[in-house]
């Protein structure tokens, strides 16, 4: 079966709707984005030929504030995709409660194969198509899957020299020294294990007695895994890929993943398989990490990797499964989930470090002052478990499951918002 992103958002968000009884005009209003931006950008390549690539930049919502979110650099990436990363935007600037709206973009692309020049025009390319969609007030891009701080720079100073001055705020996720906030890079992995932590001290288990196997190794996958083994967890297994066409493996240490050592031997998006097995990891299929016997699951790749055909061989040992991806499961495996007792931690609750980061960047460039790591990583902190304490709270309180608890919260301030702003 096929999943569509975009019909899974909007399955979340209509199921909730129902269950508060949300008037029609706002469910009309939020079950779709507001602004839809497709365009094509022609780059020249290395070799003197020109090469067209799609890309969407999609605002869901922004009455709450600019709309925010990243933009993505995948080969498959399409319309509906970035629709439902759109929505999900909404909602988790919502339920971490800063003053942003949501947003995304995205280049069908594969960064793996331009040179560095190629990125570069692609970049500025991208900018000068949808220049009008962007400002500081406006929409705020930041890094996806597939992008990084180069590139946000490249189209930062791209925005400038259109602009004809310097609009830091326009875009988050620089280079540190050129805008960027210390914390950017290990925030989304880092606000992961802050709620996990959260979590394992309301049920008062130390997070040392517990193990993780965790789908990805990217930016969010890596830093999840290095602070979740810093504080003690045991990370098992690692599934990833080299690029998004290759095929998945999983890497396995029964006494515990490396992440130093792993993240030293990066290839391409994941893992040199080779060098890891030659430093004794078990080298497993794909699917692996899904059936290892671990305490959590920590899917941090892509959308609808857990789904009613995969779930049965999730290991009967698994209690949490926080999701660090964007949509990593299907909204059919949520009544699986729930039935079988495990605690899921909903994708844009506990991703929201990433953007919550990204907003004290920009406070930070409004000021011109910038914050130690320390200060920022403590501010973070607070955020992610202020925002984890209303949903657990709340699903307790009205027994929900948590996914519906956090939509519950972000539903509900986004509507109120677009009321008082009198538009429904
Ligand atoms: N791309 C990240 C996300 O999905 C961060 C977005 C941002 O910082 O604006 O949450």
């Amino acid at each position: 079966m096929a999943y569509n992103p975009y019909e899974n958002a909007q399955e979340q968000f209509g199921k909730v709707a129902d269950q508060i009884g949300l008037d029609a005009g706002a469910r009309e209003l939020l079950r779709q984005p507001m602004k839809e931006f497709h365009f094509t950008i022609p780059v020249k390549m290395d070799d003197g030929s020109t090469k067209v690539f799609k890309a969407f930049r999609i605002k869901h919502n922004d009455a709450r504030g600019p709309a925010k979110g990243g933009i993505r650099f995948h080969p498959h990436e399409t319309a509906d995709t970035v629709r439902a990363l759109s929505m999900w935007m909404t909602w988790k600037c919502a339920v971490v409660d800063i003053p942003l709206g949501g947003g995304k973009g995205g280049i069908i692309c594969n960064p793996l194969e331009l040179s560095a020049g190629e990125q570069e025009r692609m970049c500025r390319g991208y900018i000068r198509g949808a220049y009008s969609q962007f400002g500081p007030n406006l929409d705020v891009p930041a890094p996806d899957s597939g992008s990084n701080s180069q590139h946000m720079l490249w189209m930062m100073d791209e925005y400038e020299t259109m602009a004809g001055a310097r609009y830091p705020g326009v875009i988050t996720g620089k280079p540190v020294g050129m805008g960027g906030s210390l914390g950017r890079t290990e925030a989304t992995g880092y606000g992961i294990v802050y709620v996990l932590k959260d979590l394992l001290d309301i049920e008062k288990t130390d997070i040392s007695a517990t193990t993780a196997s965790i789908q990805g190794f990217g930016n969010v996958a890596e830093y999840a895994a290095r602070l979740y083994s810093e504080l003690g967890g045991k990370v098992v297994t690692i599934s990833c890929k080299n690029s998004p066409d290759s095929p998945a493996f999983t890497v396995r240490k029964k006494s515990g993943c490396d992440i130093q050592q792993l993240t030293e031997i990066k290839k391409g998006w994941g893992i040199d398989e080779e060098k890891a097995k030659a430093l004794g990891y078990e080298i497993l299929p794909g699917d692996a990490w899904l059936c290892e016997d671990v305490d959590i699951l920590i899917p941090a790749a892509l959308e609808n990797e857990i789904t009613p055909a995969n779930f049965p061989s999730i290991s009967k040992q698994v209690r949490i499964i926080a999701e660090g991806a964007n949509g990593p499961t299907t909204p059919d495996t949520d009544p699986l989930i729930r039935e079988r007792g495990i605690t899921l931690l909903p994708d844009f609750l506990v991703n929201a470090g990433g953007v919550t980061c990204s907003y004290f960047e920009q406070v930070q460039c409004n000021m011109n002052y910038f914050w130690t790591l320390e200060e920022t990583l403590e501010k973070l902190n607070t955020a992610m478990s202020k925002a984890f304490r209303a949903v657990y709270d709340l699903a307790k309180e009205k027994n929900l499951y948590m996914r519906d608890a956090a939509y519950v919260i972000a539903i509900n301030r986004v509507s109120e918002a677009a009321k008082l702003r009198g538009w429904i």
